[in-house]
């Protein structure tokens, strides 16, 4: 056993409301620059929707997709030796600045300065990047958010249909969540791999990925190789940048700017302990609803007394190994279950993960006129909430809908026990033995 320290992240999404307080801080701290206008370290996404950049998901997209050698390496799959020679010249598999969205200010001065006439005057967008007028705006963050998904996908003639007949049960059924999302420092980070020059490196004391900026040549490849697309490119210093976890922040014991300044206090950050001897069989698992099982298999229990002699002995300093005692993310993804990682089956081994949304059960409000806070409500109708299992799968277990279940019903459990405390009310042991563990 091997045992490393890796800071990691769990979000909470049913407290994100997007108001993209996380992405402004980042940005003002770290990519308020010439050549990163574009780049948000911490973006927040709508879900259902497109991401950022665009398609950042389509893994066909970007190389055409990805294979694991025999000996487990993660290759892309239409990536032959010619094909990335080629592409160190001319990599052509880039998201452009559309898919990023060209960011703008407006031109407030219009306001005050168009002399009288008929219409009013209108401050035009203006690009940041080149300042010229950008009248034809076709894309920009968040912009799905009027696209609310629906579970059931029907032909358009039948949902026009039943939105006609029962608006208020359609418009019940559409559904949507937020997604923040920073680089994931992952325990087996593509971008690192893919780096021609040796410029990307893992830090061994916490396992933060940095760009060393004297190295780096500008080949992109590493925006190319990273499947979550958290590598950014600077158009002026011609370097690669990325999300830092703000490390001279946590250097000095203080939470990530993001973190920080979250209004939904939604960031719990933490130290996990994990054996690293494992890591490369748990990246190589066959099958990709297997992953995320061998990744919950690295970490080690922080509470157990042999891992943490293993963990003196392997030099990792005392206040990090109190760390991940005192931390509530090894409970949150190992003992509970409750936090999920961010599509696994890319088999970076990402180090963000996530409380599934818990939304309410829609038939339950509907036919029985309870809400969505009753655990009873949540175990009888899993099929019926309103964002449906089997979408959350595709974010956080490669479609495994089981995994996401449990942590949903154990969501459910812990609201209705803290509810019942809350109000004075007795303690149901039928809540706790439900999910298999002790509520208290
Ligand atoms: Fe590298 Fe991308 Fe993983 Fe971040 S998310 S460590 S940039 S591969
Ligand atoms: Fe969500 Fe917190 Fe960011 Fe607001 S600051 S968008 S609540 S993660």
């Amino acid at each position: 056993m091997r045992v490393m320290a890796q800071i990691c992240m769990v979000m909470n999404l049913d407290k994100c409301i997007g108001c993209h307080t996380c992405s402004v801080t980042c940005k003002q701290t770290w990519t308020s620059r010439p050549g990163v206008e574009y780049v948000w370290f911490n973006n927040v996404e709508t879900r259902p929707g497109q991401g950022y950049p665009r398609r950042y998901e389509d893994q066909e997209r970007w190389r055409g997709g990805w294979k694991l050698t025999a000996r487990g390496r993660l290759v892309p799959k239409a990536g032959g030796r010619m094909r990335r020679l080629a592409s160190i010249f001319a990599n052509p598999l880039l998201p452009n600045i559309r898919d990023y969205y060209e960011p703008w200010t407006y031109d407030y001065n219009a306001l005050f300065d168009t002399p009288a006439g008929d219409d009013f005057p209108v401050a035009a967008p203006r690009s940041l990047i080149s300042g010229e007028r950008m009248d034809n705006i076709t894309w920009s963050a968040n912009w799905d958010d009027n696209l609310g998904g629906m579970p059931q996908h029907e032909g358009d003639d039948v949902v026009l249909q039943r939105i006609q007949d029962k608006v208020r049960m359609e418009l019940e059924q559409t559904f949507m969540f937020y997604l923040p999302r920073i680089c994931e420092h992952c325990i087996n980070p593509s971008c690192v791999a893919s780096c021609p020059s040796g410029a990307l490196y893992k830090r061994v004391e916490d396992g933060i990925v940095l760009v060393d900026q004297d190295r780096c040549r500008g080949w992109r490849m590493c925006v190319t190789g990273c499947p979550y697309k958290k590598m950014y490119f600077n158009h002026r210093t011609g370097k690669a940048e990325k999300c830092t976890f703000c490390f001279p922040r946590i250097e000095v014991g203080q939470p990530t700017v993001c973190s920080e300044t979250c209004v939904g206090r939604l960031r719990y950050i933490g130290v996990l302990l994990y054996d690293a001897d494992r890591a490369p069989a748990a990246a190589a698992t066959p099958r990709e609803q297997d992953l995320y099982p061998a990744q919950l298999d690295l970490f080690l229990n922080p509470h157990d007394p042999d891992v943490r002699r293993a963990a003196e002995a392997a030099g990792i300093p005392h206040d990090w190994i109190q760390a991940a005692r005192r931390s509530p993310v090894y409970d949150l993804i190992a003992t509970y279950g409750v936090a999920l990682p961010l599509h696994p089956e890319y088999r970076t081994l990402p180090m963000v993960w996530y409380v599934p949304p818990l939304s309410p059960v829609v038939e339950a409000i509907t036919a029985s006129g309870h809400d969505g806070e009753d655990y009873r409500n949540l175990f009888g109708a899993i099929d019926t909430l309103r964002i449906p299992v089997s979408y959350l799968a595709e974010l956080f277990t490669a479609g495994d809908p089981a995994p996401v279940e449990l942590a949903l019903r154990r969501l459910a459990a812990m609201r209705s026990h803290r509810r019942r405390i809350n109000l004075g009310e007795p303690v149901d042991p039928e809540i706790a033995a439900s999910v298999g563990f002790d509520v208290e």
